[in-house]
């Protein structure tokens, strides 16, 4: 998969599980609760199993096996206790001695075979806790007890476990009538099957099958305290999910900021040189025409506003087409490198030196009146003059020196190229200046 499919994939994972997440607990919601419920199954065999009658309490009734492979079992009721009863006593303790936990079911099926005129029969599911459980008094269990009406138990009887109460007798022999009145199924450790109350006289004969509690998987406050949980966890974590995935969006934009910045940083550099490489000429590495314009415009500008003076110095190398055509052309080039260099050393940084074309260059002076810009010819012109440029070549160059008088740079350009025409006139390698200041002649 494409990286791009892959960060779609993770910025919406949140909404991805939240949504499944939502179905589920639906579907949780809406499901018929029978489907969730799980049960146990007991059958009366392979126990501990014991009959007994009331002869304990002073009675004659009589239980007997009929068959006790089958747990069939019979009694036959005397008269001489009020309250006769018969009872069967499954010990279900397993061989770790835990109980039965039968807290988290909520209805109990019976199967039975019964025969006699008894009406009703009793169930007890004896409880142990050591709240009121003392060991070797069986009594002390807590009685949990039904009245069940024998007709139904052919086809399996269904009741619930709410209906069962702790016995009044019980409560009253342990004298727990307050604090102990609540039914409680979490170690059961002996079921009893018992005659009924109003049982007076007769033989009943009776076999118990089958037992199967059932009862929801969890109940409806851990479904609901699940869900709760699972949903607040669930929305802490695609909070700090979309947290991290901002941080990572920030820390990348950051990223791209810099790398943007860096590459604009190149990009200005890489301007700057070009505009240089715009701005020079290529063999002497003076400024060249472009080069040199801001500086006329300032000048222009500079006297407009204040007169302030600006003057310009037209320089021309004398009789070069014959140093070319006597010394080659390479010859040429390295003396206009050589006087370029000449000049370049004496210029004041104010002033601005550049090749014109050719064998011509100029220098502007911005700040420089006529007198003090024709001692700056002057020098250029002795220093040339003494420069051992090449080989016993002798370089010199004639200077037309102009000054603004008015706001025309094509009028400052006519006045210096006349006065460089009038020093080539008057023989080279001499300075001269523009119009009325009496053609000054300094060599
Ligand atoms: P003048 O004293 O009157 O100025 O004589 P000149 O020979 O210097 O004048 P002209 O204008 O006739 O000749 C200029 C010569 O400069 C012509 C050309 O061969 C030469 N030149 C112009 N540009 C270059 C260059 O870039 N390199 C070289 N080597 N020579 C150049
Ligand atoms: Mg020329
Ligand atoms: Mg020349």
């Amino acid at each position: 998969m494409p990286p791009k499919n892959w960060s779609l994939f993770f910025r919406y994972l949140p909404e991805a599980v939240l949504a499944i997440a939502a179905c589920l607990s639906l579907g949780l919601i809406m499901l018929p609760k029978e489907k969730l419920s799980r049960s146990l199954e007991f059958e009366p065999f392979g126990y501990r199993t014991d009959i007994s009658a009331d002869a304990y309490s002073g009675g004659n009734s009589v239980a007997e096996w009929v068959n006790r492979d089958v747990q069939l079992w019979r009694c036959q009721i005397g008269q001489a206790f009020k309250s006769p009863y018969c009872s069967m006593n499954i010990r279900v303790v397993d061989k770790e001695g835990k109980g039965l936990n039968l807290s988290g079911y909520d209805k109990m099926k019976i199967w039975a075979q019964y025969k006699g005129d008894a009406q009703h029969m009793r169930m007890y599911l004896k409880n142990r806790n050591p709240n009121y459980y003392v060991p070797g008094d069986p009594i002390s269990a807590k009685y949990n007890m039904i009245e069940v009406p024998v007709a139904d138990l052919r086809e399996g009887l269904e009741v619930r476990m709410s209906d069962f109460a702790v016995a009044g007798w019980w409560l009253v022999r342990n004298n727990l009538v307050l604090k102990e009145a609540h039914t409680e199924f979490d170690d059961i450790i002996e079921i009893e099957l018992q005659t009924g109350s109003a049982v007076t006289s007769g033989v009943h004969e009776i076999q118990l099958k089958k037992i199967v509690w059932s009862g929801p998987i969890f109940t409806e406050v851990a479904l609901y305290r699940g869900m709760a949980i699972t949903w607040s966890l669930l929305i802490v974590g695609v909070l700090l999910y979309r947290l991290l995935l901002m941080q990572m969006e920030i820390s990348r934009h950051k990223r791209y900021q810099e790398e943007l910045v860096a590459i604009n940083g190149l990009l200005s550099l890489q301007n700057q040189k070009f505009e240089d490489l715009a701005k020079t000429d290529h063999l002497t590495g003076l400024l060249n025409r472009i080069g040199i314009r801001d500086v006329l415009y300032d000048g222009l500008t500079q006297w407009k506003k204040s007169q302030t003076p600006f003057s310009m110095i037209l320089i021309d190398l004398d009789h070069f087409k014959q140093v070319n055509d006597t010394y080659g052309h390479d010859v040429g080039d390295e003396i206009l490198k050589g006087a370029s260099a000449a000049f370049k050393n004496i210029v004041r940084k104010t002033d601005a030196l550049a090749r014109w074309g050719g064998e011509e260059f100029i220098l502007l002076c911005p700040g420089t009146n006529r007198v003090q810009a024709v001692a700056a010819a002057e020098s250029l012109r002795k220093r040339l003059e003494a420069e051992p440029i090449f080989q016993e070549i002798k370089v010199t160059a004639s200077f037309g020196v102009a000054t603004m008088t008015q706001p025309d740079l094509d009028h400052l350009f006519k006045s210096a190229d006349e006065a460089l025409y009038k020093a080539k006139k008057r023989g080279r390698n001499c300075v001269v200046t523009d119009a009325r200041l009496s053609d000054q002649h300094v060599h």
